[in-house]
């Protein structure tokens, strides 16, 4: 079962369809300061494991993980765990140096999503408002080099969200050929997935702010990232929706005043809302979120089984 971190909350890309152009001040800040040390980190991840939580999603809500100082050693501490099955993180992959690198790849049970927004320079800086290209196709370099078949697998997750994917495409395909061994070694048993829409931060952004606004208005049933991205703050607040809910409107209990025990029980929080979602009823951050989603069929049976795994947790 899944839970995630969010241990910083700043960023050193400023991407045009960020939620953090949304924010008030107050939570701008907020996020700007978030930092988990690697104590309180520890102490938080060991609640988890002796719960039996044992897959971590590494990504803050907004933010890049890579930035946070003690990052690595988070990982490294989650994999003295042997119940540990699996971590995963996303990236822009700027903040990066070869030793930091050698380390990412080394993690036998890491999963890294490197979020590519744009494929050349002007892209690039036209996505994010920073002048970043260059180091991010450095990196790019450096890991084809690095790259061996036992390193963490990578996803690529292009996201740019213009409507002319031929430009892009030709572009991934300028930057694949300029990097062949990251081509040839792992590109073709691991995943390129594109993006191309926006959803709404909650019902932060107004309809129609971005192209291919999403407006799932038709929802039924239990949103699956209630089920996966229940997060975990430095506060040690659990916000429901570690993807969504920037302003962190559902908080679903605290790690320093409850044992998960409670926070996941039958009578909590989290159970009436999973209840309510059961019924076709959205409640808190998920009331105006345009985001419901439901697994693809290649996800079914992971569904099914965290479906099961939360419903005999919050039925004790
Ligand atoms: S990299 Fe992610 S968190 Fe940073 S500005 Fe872009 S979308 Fe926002
Ligand atoms: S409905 Fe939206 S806010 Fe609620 S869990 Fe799903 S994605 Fe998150």
């Amino acid at each position: 079962m899944e839970i995630m971190f969010q241990t910083t909350g700043k960023c050193n890309l400023d991407c045009w369809f960020c939620a953090y152009r949304f924010l008030d001040k107050k939570r701008l800040n907020e996020l700007n300061k978030m930092y988990m040390p690697l104590d309180i980190f520890k102490q938080y991840a060991k609640k988890c494991i002796d719960f039996g939580f044992n897959e971590f999603q590494m990504t803050p809500i907004i933010g890049e993980p890579l930035l946070d100082t003690t990052f690595l050693k988070k990982i490294e501490y989650l994999h003295s765990f042997d119940s540990l099955k699996r971590v995963s993180l996303f990236t822009n992959f700027i903040k990066l140096n070869k030793s930091k690198l050698k380390k990412l790849l080394s993690f036998p049970k890491l999963t890294i999503t490197i979020s590519v927004y744009g494929l050349n320079k002007g892209r690039y800086k036209e996505t994010t408002n920073v002048d970043m290209f260059k180091k991010f196709e450095r990196n790019i370099r450096m890991l084809s080099k690095l790259y061996k078949p036992t390193s963490a697998p990578i996803e690529f997750f292009i996201r740019c969200p213009w409507n002319d994917s031929t430009d892009i495409l030709k572009s991934l395909i300028i930057i694949l050929a300029s990097v062949k061994p990251f081509h040839t070694n792992y590109y073709k048993r691991n995943n390129l997935a594109f993006l191309n829409w926006n959803g709404n931060w909650c019902g932060l952004v107004p309809d129609n702010t971005f192209p291919n606004q999403r407006k799932d208005h038709d929802r039924k049933g239990i949103c699956w990232y209630s089920l996966i991205d229940n997060s975990i703050d430095p506060t040690g607040d659990i916000v429901l929706c570690g993807a969504c809910d920037i302003e962190k409107k559902t908080v679903i209990g605290n790690l320093n005043e409850q044992p998960l025990e409670e926070i996941y029980s039958k009578d909590s929080l989290f159970a009436d809302i999973i209840e309510k979602q059961h019924n076709n009823i959205y409640t808190g951050c998920c009331e105006y979120c345009s985001e419901h989603h439901v697994p693809q069929q290649k996800t079914i049976d992971e569904h099914t089984r965290r479906f099961e795994w939360v419903k005999k947790l919050i039925s004790k």
